[in-house]
């Protein structure tokens, strides 16, 4: 007899700790993932500012998961969900493929969004995936080494000018590392420049940095990032973005900062899978793309299919949005699971999904938090002690957790930076793909022309 067919769409938080708690279940799963790698998001700044390999926050999923005998890991983009036949299509490298399902979890994440101005996103990568963290390492560290072969002052104030837009927690910290790269680990390595002479700028629209965080830790944030030497522009709109620099609205007017390396920090959005299932189970999605979902985290009128994690709209209990964070997809996926074993066991629905809040921490620079526990605000080191903590727990796998203590000691306690290397496909690859077009993609569009060409061909 077939088992219960759990089919799971995203190995990001949400849907590795579903798979995880769905081990002893009599299913079989299969999960589907656009890449071979489980993310660890909240470390991706210190990949890019070479603190931590990508190794260290990637861990391959089949390893992940090779001690679970009820799964399938299985490459590709899930691009087409049929909720009447239940199957969902996939498009893999090379290879398309269906794999039909009974429930369905649906936890592919959010991608970066640019306010509709997708243009910017070539001279401004945004923090989403290792491509995206690596790119930005080749863009920050070859910015020294180019601004160290000028000779012209404003070429070199160009290339020692680096501006990050978003003070959220990942711009802060992006700005918090890099003015401590510029400022601590490189001084002395040039000839012919000083890097503390680098200006380190974070950019953004609201009156606050870390507005989430409350006034007390966001003032001592500020305060902390003014320390470091990062110059903080706040009420300040992004309206454009170019090769050499980047154009604000400000409380002076319009300005432009001219700027050779720029990271956007800024925006999410549902990625457009969210909008594809939405259409085919009539289901709505708010202003980012999220799908509205009940309180037991699935699709209205369709019990069999779950959204999690930043995929997903629900409010909290005082009708606060649940925000975009790694504990709102864990607790969703072990809350999807839980609700699986029940009905597989004849039990009758459980409560409605109840996001338990831990807290918030965002670090600034080494030995330098912030955190927002319960009703308890701590900032500076006992913070950073905290962060430490979290992050190695969460951070998956025994081998990267030793290897990042070992990194962050060379980074923290040192002066090193361990992961400075960078090839010059990544630095390029993004403006390379623009013009050649994914290999995949381009393959899968030449196979549909001469398919269209036969059929032409066929009927006269
Ligand atoms: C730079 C950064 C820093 C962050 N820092 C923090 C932090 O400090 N604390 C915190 O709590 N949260 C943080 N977050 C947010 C946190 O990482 C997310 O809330 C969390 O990862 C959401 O989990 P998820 O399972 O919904 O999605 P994700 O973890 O994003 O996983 C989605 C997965 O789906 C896959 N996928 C996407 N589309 C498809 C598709 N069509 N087919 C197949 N697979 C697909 C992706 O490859 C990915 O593996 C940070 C996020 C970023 C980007």
């Amino acid at each position: 007899m077939q088992r219960h067919r759990v089919v799971v769409i995203g190995a990001g938080f949400g849907g590795l700790f579903a798979i995880k708690a769905l081990k002893k279940a009599d299913v079989d799963i299969t999960l589907i993932n656009g890449t071979a790698y489980h993310l660890f998001q909240p470390l991706l700044y210190q990949v890019a500012t070479g603190i931590l390999s990508q190794g260290e926050i990637a861990p391959p999923i089949r390893e992940v998961l090779k001690r679970q005998d009820n799964v399938d890991v299985r490459l590709g983009w899930a691009s087409h969900i049929d909720v009447e036949k239940k199957i969902v299509s996939v498009e893999g490298p090379g290879v398309d493929y269906e794999v039909p399902y009974d429930t369905l979890i649906v936890a592919a994440g959010a991608a970066q969004s640019y306010f509709g101005h997708d243009q910017f996103a070539d001279h401004a990568p945004g923090m989403k995936n290792i491509d995206d963290a690596l790119e930005l390492r080749a863009r920050i560290f070859g910015a020294f080494e180019i601004a160290d072969l000028q000779t012209d002052p404003e070429a070199i104030d160009r290339w020692l000018t680096f501006v990050v837009v978003g003070a959220g927690p990942t711009g802060t910290e992006m700005a918090g590392q890099i003015a401590e790269l510029a400022h601590r680990n490189l001084p002395g390595q040039y000839k012919h420049i000083d890097p503390r002479k680098a200006r380190i700028i974070l950019v953004d629209a609201l009156p606050a940095v870390l507005n989430t965080f409350g006034d007390h830790l966001s003032t001592r944030a500020l305060r902390q990032l003014h320390l470091l030497g990062v110059e903080v522009e706040l009420n300040t709109r992004v309206v454009g973005v170019d090769a050499t620099g980047i154009e604000v609205e400000t409380e002076r007017g319009h300005e432009r900062i001219p700027s050779m390396t720029k990271v956007w920090a800024a925006g999410v959005s549902a990625p457009p899978l969210a909008r594809k299932l939405a259409d085919a189970a009539g289901a709505k999605v708010d202003r980012a793309g999220r799908v509205f979902v009940e309180p037991d985290l699935t699709v209205p009128g369709h019990p069999e299919i779950f959204v999690l994690g930043d995929m997903m709209n629900l409010d909290d209990e005082h009708g606060q949005l649940l925000p975009g964070v790694a504990q709102v997809a864990i607790q969703g996926g072990k809350y999807a699971a839980g609700t699986i074993k029940n009905r597989l066991a004849g039990k009758p629905a459980g409560k409605p999904f109840k996001y338990f809040d831990k807290g918030s921490l965002a670090t600034i620079s080494r030995f330098s938090a912030v955190a927002s526990i319960w009703k308890l605000r701590l900032d500076g080191f006992p913070a950073w002690l905290i962060w430490v903590a979290v992050h190695l727990f969460y951070l998956v796998g025994f081998k990267n957790r030793v290897t990042a203590v070992m990194h962050w000691a060379i980074s923290f306690l040192g002066r090193g930076r361990s992961e400075r290397v960078a090839t010059v496909q990544q630095a390029f690859a993004r403006r390379a793909i623009h013009e050649y077009g994914d290999p995949f993609e381009r393959a899968r569009e030449e196979a549909a022309a001469s398919d269209e060409a036969s059929r032409l061909s066929e009927q006269h």
